[in-house]
């Protein structure tokens, strides 16, 4: 193992939602995130250890300790869903990289973030930490699957949209999120994280709109 890896502690645990699983750890190992970026997880099954990318839905550091959240999405016969469904309370876990270019632009546009399910993790850290304009688009399926609602609600200046898209719960908005609805200044900065096949589709239609900055991550 070289010298690059991160020892840490898991100190929660939680369930989010049926399938999505909150982690945090810390760490007295020095660390610097930027937001929506991930950390290369080592995990191990009984064949043997193997990696896993997970993004960063918060950080928090004072001098010596930094804690990290993570929220992970349980597949059906996942070989990560399996190994992190074994990480309990105390466990060790150590991690490689924090790492990843789909970060948060340093730059005054406003900006707009837009996530279907886990999509949310590496954009809830960027939009609490962004400084300009900003609004959120937010879908999930039924109510059940929702999670991060409260998260979402204290991110100051955070306009938001909670679509369900199966259900029609009043105030959360029904259908899928449709960006062509709404204006958005011609300069807006757009970040967009889910399934491939999801984002390629928010990503024309925001190329035929003309606009330029679109950031995307699909996983
Ligand atoms: C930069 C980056 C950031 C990421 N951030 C996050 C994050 O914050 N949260 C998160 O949840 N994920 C995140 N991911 C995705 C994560 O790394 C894993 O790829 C994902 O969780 C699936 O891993 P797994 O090992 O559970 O599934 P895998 O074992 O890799 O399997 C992939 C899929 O195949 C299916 N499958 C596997 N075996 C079988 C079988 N025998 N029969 C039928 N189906 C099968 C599984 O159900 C699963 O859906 C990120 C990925 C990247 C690249």
């Amino acid at each position: 193992m070289d010298q690059w890896w991160i020892k840490a502690k898991v100190i929660n645990r939680q369930m989010l939602t049926d399938t999505i699983i909150e982690l945090t750890i810390e760490t007295y190992q020095e660390v610097k995130v930027v937001p929506g970026q991930s950390a290369l997880f080592l995990l191990e099954d009984d064949q043997w250890t193997f990696e896993r990318y997970y993004s960063i839905v918060d950080q928090d550091t004072d001098n010596e300790r930094t804690m990290l959240i993570f929220a992970i999405k349980l597949s059906t016969n996942g070989r990560g869903t399996t190994a992190i469904k074994n990480i309990h309370i105390g466990n060790e876990v150590m991690i490689k990289w924090i790492f990843g270019n789909f970060i948060l632009q340093d730059t005054q546009l406003p900006k707009v973030f837009i996530w279907t399910g886990i999509g949310i993790v590496p954009l809830i850290n960027m939009a609490k930490y962004c400084m300009t304009e900003k609004q959120l688009f937010f879908s999930v399926s039924t109510q059940q699957d929702l999670f991060y609602e409260e998260r979402i609600k204290k991110i100051h200046g955070l306009g938001y949209e909670i679509h369900i898209s199966q259900e029609s719960i009043p105030w959360y908005a029904p259908w899928r999120i449709d960006i062509t609805k709404t204006y958005f200044d011609p300069a807006t900065e757009f970040y967009v994280c889910w399934k491939p096949e999801i984002i390629d589709n928010i990503i024309e239609n925001l190329t035929f709109l003309w606009f330029k900055r679109i950031y995307s991550e699909k996983f």
